[in-house]
């Protein structure tokens, strides 16, 4: 029978385990479900929705080369999807499904509700693991529980995955035309992207040349510059890692083809990258392994408590890079501008809002997943609570950057503080990170809203009494 291969975080068709199943099992007829006032729900903003809906067109294209047709279903939210996708199986003459799995709690939900719904139609259901190197549940620490920490779930990751040449799956062969089949158009919705999409051209093809080219001109310089936002030191394959476009197995086959196949030494540059990608899968364990944080709750369950502050006035502040900490504003203004943040940035303004401003970390996660372009459950939110001391690994509540420090260090020029503060620009370098306040009144920048040492005091003494 015909095979429906289900897309949804995988938009791709390159080492994709339930397309090459489904292919060698009969002729394929693709899926992809719009749930739009879901994916709202869940917080993403338009410049992700609209690289999601070009992801998805990319898609259709790279399945037509393999005379695969891609139906779409408008389902607006997950509750839809089962009876949907039954009806569409049905009328295709489809008898298995196909799909990848996802980690989020209502993903979970809906996917047990397919699953169950097409068994008790008598078709066949087949998932997989095949979005991360090593499945939620393949790692676990001595007393069978899921890790809580990086570092030992780094360790046994490696362990797992050993030296061997990571193999990939097979792309399958173009396929006979399936009668009376087509493709569907997708009818691209309104949408306020406020970014130059130009720079985030959607698909495959695109997250495979990104990738070609860190490798070749970019990684060499990772382990010493990856700190540094001036630097373009690193990837920007986090929206594509994000929908599948690519997959974490050719990334990591393709830097372990530059560091004689090995995985956890040799070259420190690329060891320390592939480790980057052990973190993205390291969140996905956490959202299976604890689901409270796919539901709004903290990690560490005794931070349930914290009176965070409820100041919108600050909040706002920091939202539009207003705060008069240079680093900090330059960082959110490329957040803004470009629908994505440098990591040291990103640690750098979620320590900032919830350390010296004092303001629920679920506020900055929300904000960031408005603007991010690789705005993704597991991630953003194991940064967030790691940055506000409530997560796996957390960083002890008594770190706290100091923005001033952090930007001497990690911006010592200020040319990314200009970048997207060009009102700093006539400042001598040395002034970029902290302007006096005649300073600030001639650019027109803003004073602090904070000041840096009472603002850590403060937070000292909210962390403690808890
Ligand atoms: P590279 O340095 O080239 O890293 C390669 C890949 O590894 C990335 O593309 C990403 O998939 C993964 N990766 C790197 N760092 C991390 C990390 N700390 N945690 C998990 N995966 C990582 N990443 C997202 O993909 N989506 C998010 O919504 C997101 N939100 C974040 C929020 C906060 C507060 C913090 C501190 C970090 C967040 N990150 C998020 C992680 C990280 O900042 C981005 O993945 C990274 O900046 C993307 O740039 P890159 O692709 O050039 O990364």
């Amino acid at each position: 029978g015909n095979q429906l291969v289900w897309f949804r975080t995988d938009l791709r068709i390159h080492d994709h385990a339930a397309l090459s199943r489904a292919a060698a099992r009969g002729p394929c007829i693709a899926v992809c479900t719009l749930t739009p006032s879901q994916w709202r729900e869940h917080g993403h903003g338009d410049n992700k929705l609209s690289f999601w809906y070009r992801g998805i067109e990319a898609l259709s294209t790279d399945l037509k080369s393999l005379r695969i047709p891609l139906k779409l279903i408008y389902a607006d939210t997950y509750d839809n999807c089962p009876k949907a996708l039954l009806e569409l199986a049905q009328s295709l003459e489809c008898t298995d499904l196909h799909f990848s799995n996802q980690y989020g709690v209502n993903e979970r939900t809906r996917d047990e509700a397919v699953t169950t719904l097409f068994q008790d139609n008598d078709l066949n259901v087949h998932r997989d693991d095949a979005n991360l190197v090593m499945a939620p549940g393949s790692l676990t620490t001595n007393d069978d529980a899921y890790y809580k920490v990086f570092t030992p779930f780094y360790k046994a990751w490696l362990k797992a995955v050993g030296d061997d040449e990571l193999s990939l799956y097979d792309t399958p062969s173009r396929q006979a035309p399936i009668k009376g089949v087509e493709s569907d158009t997708l009818e691209m919705p309104k949408l306020e992207s406020a970014i130059d999409e130009s720079q985030w051209p959607a698909g495959t093809e695109e997250a495979e040349n990104r990738l070609e080219y860190f490798l070749r001109y970019r990684v060499r310089h990772y382990d010493d510059k990856r700190d540094f936002p001036y630097a373009s030191s690193t990837s920007t394959l986090s929206a594509y890692l994000a929908l599948g476009m690519i997959s974490p197995r050719q990334c990591i086959a393709a830097a372990m083809g530059r560091n004689d196949n090995r995985l956890g030494d040799g070259d420190a540059s690329i060891v320390s990258w592939i480790s980057e990608l052990v973190w993205r899968e390291f969140y996905q364990h956490v959202l299976v392994g604890f689901p409270r944080v796919s539901m709004h709750q903290p990690f560490q369950e005794q931070t349930k408590k914290f009176k965070w502050r409820q100041s919108t006035k600050d909040f706002d502040a920091w939202c539009a890079g207003e705060t008069g900490y240079p680093l900090v504003d330059a960082a959110m203004k490329q957040l803004i501008k470009t629908g994505w943040m440098h990591n040291r940035l990103r640690m750098v303004t979620a320590m900032f809002l919830t350390k010296h401003l004092l303001i629920d970390w679920r506020w900055g996660e929300r904000f960031f997943l408005e603007h991010l372009v690789d705005g993704e459950l597991g991630a953003n939110n194991g940064g967030w609570q790691w940055s506000a001391s409530t997560g796996t690994d957390a960083s002890p509540y008594f770190r706290i950057f100091n923005p001033t420090t952090q930007s001497e260090r990690f911006d010592p020029e200020g040319h990314f503080i200009v970048q997207y503060l060009p009102c700093l620009e006539p400042l001598a370098k040395k002034h970029r990170h902290a302007p006096r306040k005649e300073q600030r009144k001639e650019c027109g920048y803003p004073e602090p809203i904070v000041d840096h040492k009472a603002a850590r005091e403060r937070a000292l003494d909210a962390f403690k009494a808890l």
